[in-house]
């Protein structure tokens, strides 16, 4: 698995923003490319008030936009980790990376693109962090650094009501819907025969799966439970895979903004900021 698991990131890497890549059938053509704007120039938002600590050090400056813009690349249809209410990216990610960019002194830029596009933006530049209930996985650590974890979250099935599927063991030789380039994706690699159906969205699978296309659809819990709640007919399995981490993905050439964002994220922690963020999006049942 490990080894499969390698072979897919660097494939998604390699491929950097060619989505069709890396034996995808589903995918279509990146809608939404990652926006270029750069943030080395982009220097709009004039230096904040307030924003001291970034000052003190001596390395890294040219990577980190001091007082301007933090660009952050997501895939804006998950929710409540990032989605759309009107024209606004709100959720679970989007109001804590704005928690970051303010201890930062820096103004946050949300920029959304396909799950799969946000390592290669990060990566080229054109973002300067990925925050997309992005796992951290060995695989996606060869290309990226990630935070420390912010806050867990499982693997999930989602099946039809009435399906024969009752637990992990059943997927067996099964129509699996996933997003491409996920962990679900990745986990899906793994069962023995299973026919594989990429999509841009998680939404998308959840809707094949609605309409008989696919067998059950595997994602992550939260998500899993806002698709689920929007759709007819739909239930979760109790058997879940792993637990995994969120994280926030930053380039590897990047240490001194790794630095920033840990040490916000602890503070962020500290003081009760992150939990409640997360209470806010996710009601305890
Ligand atoms: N947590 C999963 C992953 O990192 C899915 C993330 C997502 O679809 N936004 O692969």
């Amino acid at each position: 698995m490990k080894k499969k698991m390698i072979s897919m990131m660097l494939c998604a890497v390699m491929t950097a923003a060619m989505v069709a890549g890396c034996g995808s059938k589903e995918a279509e053509p990146n809608e939404a490319p990652a926006a270029g704007s750069d943030v080395e120039e982009d220097a709009e938002a004039p230096a904040e008030t307030g924003a001291p600590a970034e000052e003190t050090e001596g390395e890294g400056e040219a990577e980190v936009s001091e007082g301007g813009t933090l660009v952050m690349a997501t895939n804006a249809y998950f929710e409540p980790y990032e989605y759309y209410e009107g024209d606004q990216i709100v959720g679970i990610d989007a109001e804590m990376a704005a928690a970051v960019a303010e201890k930062l002194g820096m103004e946050l830029q949300i920029e959304d693109m396909e799950f799969d596009s946000i390592i290669p933006a990060i990566n080229s530049g054109k973002a300067d962090i990925g925050v997309a209930g992005m796992t951290v996985t060995e695989d996606r650590l060869v290309n990226v650094n990630f935070s420390n974890p912010y806050t867990t979250a499982t693997q999930v099935i989602i099946v039809q009501e009435g399906s024969e599927i009752a637990g992990n063991d059943d997927l067996e030789g099964k129509i699996i819907g996933v997003q491409l380039g996920t962990t679900g994706d990745i986990f899906a690699e793994d069962v023995t025969d299973a026919t594989i159906e990429r999509y841009n969205k998680g939404m998308d699978a959840v809707q094949a799966l609605s309409n008989g296309i696919i067998d059950a659809v595997i994602i992550d819990n939260e998500p899993a439970k806002q698709f689920v709640s929007k759709a007819e007919g739909l239930k979760i399995l109790d058997e879940e895979f792993v637990t995994e981490e969120y994280a926030i993905a930053i380039a590897k050439d990047n240490e001194g903004l790794l630095e920033k964002v840990n040490t916000a994220l602890e503070e962020l922690t500290a003081d009760g900021t992150i939990q409640s963020i997360i209470d806010k999006y996710i009601t305890a049942e």
